[in-house]
């Protein structure tokens, strides 16, 4: 691709595949699983790989290669791979680049499925994993051991919207040789680029911000070539692909990417500083408003502040809930980054699992409510929110 890059929003929405004889303007759905060969020859060069083109769906597919072509020039990236969740992208990084023996540094405040592959299942293969605080990155290269391969995390995190820097992430990354893996998935390519700064691979939940519309569920890597070669060979024969259908929704989903996160951050930042103006509210964390520890952080690496607000409703657990039962018009759901404004506790819900002390580690307080902000009426969404509060 020596052609020169344009803009973020014109590559989201003219990167796209060759077109077929009838010159269709928007690219087909290709819901094939296999894809015929000339002649004896032409089947030869093409397992060899002497031939770069489609063999079987999954190892590549027109659809899934148009969705991982628009989300490397978003991200800057060499190569990627598109998988059917995130959790598929998440699991199979790792399991494609690490062996027995190797051991993870990663942020504490991970998403929860992936917390549980660092506790439940990698250690079953003598893969183990140790937690920094997200607070506390001068404390990283502590756990740094000889054995350690990668240095993985989000940012912002979730639930509680923490901010780790990337450049300090990228900078231990090299001195010490290990890889840089970033889950972007709060902040999207449009408001964060972590290979920038330092990161060898960017994974992304297409699930949340990239769909968008709460329809799909997706999953890719993109990153240094090399890296993403080894992904691609695990995966080609274990079998997480992305289905062209999802890729099909996903890469149109991109077409709009940069419009609709613009509206979901101003949305969100007015949704932050009615809150932090409300007297039943006790904190509110948003990377861009100026009360966040780590604002300048959040100015320095993010374009604007992402759709997640978290804030702590006075009156513990009980006030947390009492908040989500007067809800009328958000969404009580497990989902985020959706066009509708989503409304969760996690200490009551997705984390009531951890002890109090551990729920405290990653900076979850019994009152500690979630908002994912959608696209309605801001007007709208701040009065649902206002009720609520007052009930
Ligand atoms: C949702 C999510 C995932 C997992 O994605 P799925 O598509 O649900 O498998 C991974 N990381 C983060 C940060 C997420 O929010």
């Amino acid at each position: 691709m020596s052609e020169e890059r344009k803009q973020f929003e014109t590559e989201a929405i003219r990167t796209q595949i060759e077109r077929s004889e009838f010159l269709e303007h928007t690219s087909p759905i290709y819901l094939t699983s296999s894809f015929v060969f000339e002649d004896a020859e032409d089947m030869r060069a093409s397992f060899t790989e002497e031939k770069e083109r489609n063999i079987y769906s999954r190892f590549s597919n027109p659809n899934t290669t148009e969705f991982v072509d628009k989300i490397c020039k978003m991200e800057e990236a060499e190569s990627g791979y598109a998988f059917a969740t995130g959790m598929a992208a998440v699991f199979s990084t790792f399991a494609a680049l690490l062996k027995s023996g190797d051991h993870i540094v990663s942020a504490r405040s991970v998403f929860g499925s992936t917390h549980a592959l660092f506790m439940n299942y990698f250690p079953k293969w003598n893969i183990t994993t140790s937690y920094f605080d997200v607070n506390k990155p001068e404390t990283i290269e502590s756990f740094i051991t000889p054995n350690t391969k990668i240095l993985y995390a989000e940012t912002p995190t979730n639930p509680a919207v923490d901010i780790i820097d990337l450049e300090l992430l990228g900078n231990i990354a090299k001195k010490h040789n290990l890889i840089l893996v970033i889950d972007n998935c709060f902040a999207t390519p449009y408001l964060q680029q972590p290979i920038k700064f330092g990161a060898h691979l960017v994974i992304h939940s297409a699930t949340k911000l990239i769909d968008g519309q709460g329809r799909v569920l997706g999953g890719i890597t993109v990153g240094n070539a090399d890296l993403i070669r080894e992904i691609y060979l695990f995966s080609r024969n274990t079998g997480p692909a992305l289905s062209p259908f999802n890729a099909w929704i996903l890469s149109k989903s991109l077409e709009t990417l940069a419009v609709r996160v613009d509206k979901h951050c101003d949305n969100a930042l007015k949704v932050a500083e009615f809150l932090e103006s409300h007297s039943n509210v006790n904190w509110v964390k948003y990377p861009f408003l100026k009360s966040h520890p780590q604002y300048e952080v959040a100015k320095k690496q993010m374009k604007l502040g992402g759709n997640i607000v978290a804030f702590e409703v006075k009156g513990g657990i009980d006030g947390g809930r009492k908040f989500l039962n007067a809800i009328k018009m958000c969404s009580l759901a497990a989902n985020l980054g959706d066009t509708r404004t989503i409304v969760t506790h996690p200490s009551s819900t997705t984390h009531s699992k951890l002890s109090e002390a551990d729920r405290l580690q990653v900076s979850i307080t019994d009152g500690l409510v979630r908002i994912s902000v959608g696209l309605e009426h801001i007007d709208d969404i701040i009065a649902d929110l206002k009720q609520a509060l007052e009930h």
